[in-house]
């Protein structure tokens, strides 16, 4: 039985990407019944609610390979941005991560989850800085969104999440067995990455999400910093250390990957080994990715790559299209190639790319019938959006942002209405974020004060 049907310019991202005019979607139990004109599925299914409509784009639910879920959220634009990017790490984030309770980590990842909905995000990867994890897992259930979590993995040097290694295998043991592969959300094993993991952390992290078949994700080389780690402590660059320890293959994604030599972007292609690539985060701290990213040449010769919004005070918004935008903008930029990499290549990497990337397109990234029914409705009636282009790609890459986001629904529940959550009231949420800010800020010791003068 038909529960929904969400009308609209269909972007299907199917195998031929075909593109519906008045189309629609019916969905039932969760999952896409069946994809057409509007006209002939509103008269098979009378008096089903409708979503959408007229000037309105459809999307599947875009994907988010790399979003931290708490620490950042509850003191974006807190951080000095004229401070380098470790003195922001260690002195300002771990220092508020530690402080976060568990009702912390839960109205960070409620805050986070939610904006990205409001943005069209409906499938979420975390990226593996989270002290509770079943209470951001808690979160996910909240705001209605899916994706995966894990928990801290860091065994080397100090810190107040490192820990022996047998104990890093241990929590990451857990999340895997408590959220199995198939939910709406599942464990993955993460570890910081970097230089913060053992070559037997690394090894046996790879083994544990092979066995369990699940995701492994990590940091590694957004600037030039883990090249030199890792040519101290092993002699080769980091992502030829890792292919010897067994760590790459396709259930591993890195995230960033900016400063790669060819031998690192050839063994990466071969493994299958996904990446996720979060340009804003390079350009907020300066990582070079102008001068240095491969990404693109990386997804030209057959890599998967995915995008990333990656965390509040490097990007310090949860906003997949302007990532997509910035990624295409970067593309052309650097190779001087005005007609490469454009809109319909940067909504692949939102979709149906990312999907694969994170291994889910199977389950998600396109509107087709037996696919999760994760949907998201662009209203093109705003004064920016008018006259509407008869490229709806073109139209919401270049000139769209998450603001056009109207009606959200994944896994055939409608999450998000008119831009705000069905299930959480605003209001309580924006009194708790602001009390929760204070007292962290407080227990870490920091004080942040504007940089110009306040009368
Ligand atoms: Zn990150």
């Amino acid at each position: 039985m038909t529960d929904l049907i969400v009308a609209g310019t269909l972007l299907t991202m199917d195998p031929d990407r075909t593109i519906w005019n008045d189309g629609a979607v019916a969905v039932a139990d969760g999952l896409i019944q069946r994809v057409g004109k509007k006209a002939d599925l509103i008269a098979e299914h009378p008096g089903v609610p409708l979503l959408g409509g007229d000037n309105c784009i459809v999307t599947p639910g875009f994907v988010n390979a790399h979003q931290h879920l708490t620490g950042d959220r509850l003191i974006r634009s807190c951080i000095p941005d004229h401070i380098p990017a470790q003195e922001a790490i260690y002195d300002w984030v771990v220092p508020v991560h530690a402080a976060h309770t568990g009702d912390d980590d839960e109205l960070s990842a409620t805050l986070s989850l939610l904006e990205a909905a409001g943005n069209g995000i409906t499938t979420t990867v975390e990226a593996g800085t989270v002290a509770h994890p079943e209470r951001v897992a808690a979160a996910f259930e909240r705001v209605g969104v899916r994706g995966s979590i894990g928990t801290w993995g860091w065994d080397q040097g100090d810190g107040p999440f490192s820990a022996p290694t047998a104990e890093v295998m241990d929590a990451q043991r857990t999340v895997v067995e408590t959220y199995p592969a198939g939910g709406l959300v599942a464990g993955w094993v993460t570890l910081v990455g970097h230089d913060l993991a053992s070559d037997s952390l690394f090894a046996e992290a790879a083994q544990l999400a092979r066995d369990a078949g699940t995701g492994l994700t990590f940091h590694m080389s957004p600037s030039t910093d883990d090249g030199v780690a890792f040519a101290e402590r092993s002699g080769r660059r980091p992502i030829m250390h890792l292919a010897e320890l067994g760590v790459l293959g396709p259930e591993t994604l890195i995230a960033h990957a900016v400063h790669i030599d060819d031998d690192e972007l050839a063994v990466l292609i071969e493994t299958g080994t996904a990446v996720s690539y979060c340009p804003w985060a390079y350009l907020r701290l300066g990582q070079g990715v102008s001068g240095s990213g491969r990404h693109i040449e990386f997804l030209a010769r057959g890599g998967r790559l995915a995008l990333g919004c990656d965390t509040e005070n490097a990007g310090d918004a949860i906003d997949p299209i302007r990532v997509a935008a910035l990624a295409a903008g970067l593309a052309r930029d650097t190779s001087d190639d005005p007609a490469s990499f454009g809109a319909h290549a940067a909504l692949d990497l939102l979709t149906i790319g990312g999907a694969e990337a994170i291994g889910m397109a199977d389950r998600i990234g396109s509107l087709e019938a037996g696919k999760a029914a994760d949907l998201v409705v662009h209203d093109l009636t705003g004064i920016g959006s008018i006259p509407n282009s008869v490229d709806p790609a073109m139209q919401l890459l270049w000139s769209g942002d998450g603001r056009a986001v109207r009606d959200v629904v994944v896994n055939g529940v409608h999450v998000i209405s008119g831009g705000r959550s069905t299930r959480l009231d605003h209001a309580d949420l924006a009194e708790e974020a602001t009390a929760s800010q204070h007292r962290l800020l407080d227990q870490a010791g920091l004080s942040p004060a504007p940089r110009w003068p306040v009368r």
